[in-house]
């Protein structure tokens, strides 16, 4: 890796601080441990998160996505809390992937938590804080500009492979995937990439015998044990 100066910062999100860098192509991405919920009404901290979310989601791109053939934003890791990555615009959708209901699926359904769906489900979601990130579908995608059908069934492809690979690794830790949410971006040459991150705070796990939460739900919803559920997390897919 070239020699790299971390300059001005970017932009600051809920759980992110990205900064420029020397290289036009490159920024710096800076885990927080602040935590919100609820589209930022409930605010918190959980110790060490950044440090956790930062490792989990490097060591899954890296490690379990990448050799896999999906493409994804990392470039290096440099830090407990600071990643390089690629600069990339992010196309404005929370790509949403169900295996088993729960959250907001569970509300809109009427159905309970826990129950195995007989196929997975695939959401979009429009990113815009102010609109609740309203459910969208690929008619409105398109149609909005916010990608194009090739980019649309390019995502949603990588979306579904994302789901089987990262299935198939956590079943050997003991953990249930039960639903994930992905962020892609597009390179300045116009390669839709794997981008943000995948990490407690955006995935469901769940103890596959206890069927025990070990994510962000915990501080949703007021469980506790928010701290050691991402301490575990880590020990389980980094061994520490
Ligand atoms: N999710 C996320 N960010 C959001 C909304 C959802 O990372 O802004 C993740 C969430 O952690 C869960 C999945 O997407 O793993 C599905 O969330 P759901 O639609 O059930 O919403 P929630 O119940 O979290 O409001």
């Amino acid at each position: 890796m070239e020699n790299l100066t971390k300059m001005e910062q970017l932009y600051e999100g809920k759980a992110k601080k990205v900064f420029a860098t020397s290289n036009p192509d490159l920024v710096i991405v800076d885990y927080k441990d602040d935590a919100t919920a609820f589209n930022g009404e409930k605010k918190g901290t959980i110790h060490n998160k950044g440090i956790i979310n930062n490792r989990v989601t490097n060591h899954l791109m890296k490690n379990v996505l990448e050799p896999a053939g999906i493409p994804t934003h990392l470039v290096e890791e440099i830090s407990d809390r600071e990643t390089i990555v690629k600069k990339v615009t992010i196309v404005p959708l929370e790509v949403i992937v169900r295996n088993i209901i729960a959250g907001s699926l569970s509300k809109r359904v009427g159905q309970p938590e826990g129950v195995k769906l007989g196929s997975t489900v695939l959401e979009y979601c429009y990113k815009d804080d102010d609109l609740g990130d309203p459910m969208v579908n690929e008619y409105h995608i398109v149609a909005m500009g916010w990608a194009t059908k090739e980019e649309i069934d390019t995502i949603a492809k990588y979306a579904l492979k994302v789901n089987e690979l990262l299935t198939d690794y956590l079943k050997d830790l003991n953990i249930e995937l039960v639903d994930f949410k992905l962020e892609f971006g597009k390179t300045s040459d116009g390669t839709i990439v794997l981008a943000d991150e995948i990490s407690p705070d955006t995935c469901r796990f769940w103890d596959s015998t206890t069927h025990e939460k070990l994510d962000k739900d915990r501080f949703r919803r007021n469980l506790g044990g928010e701290e050691d559920a991402y301490k575990e997390i880590m020990k389980r897919l980094l061994g520490e």
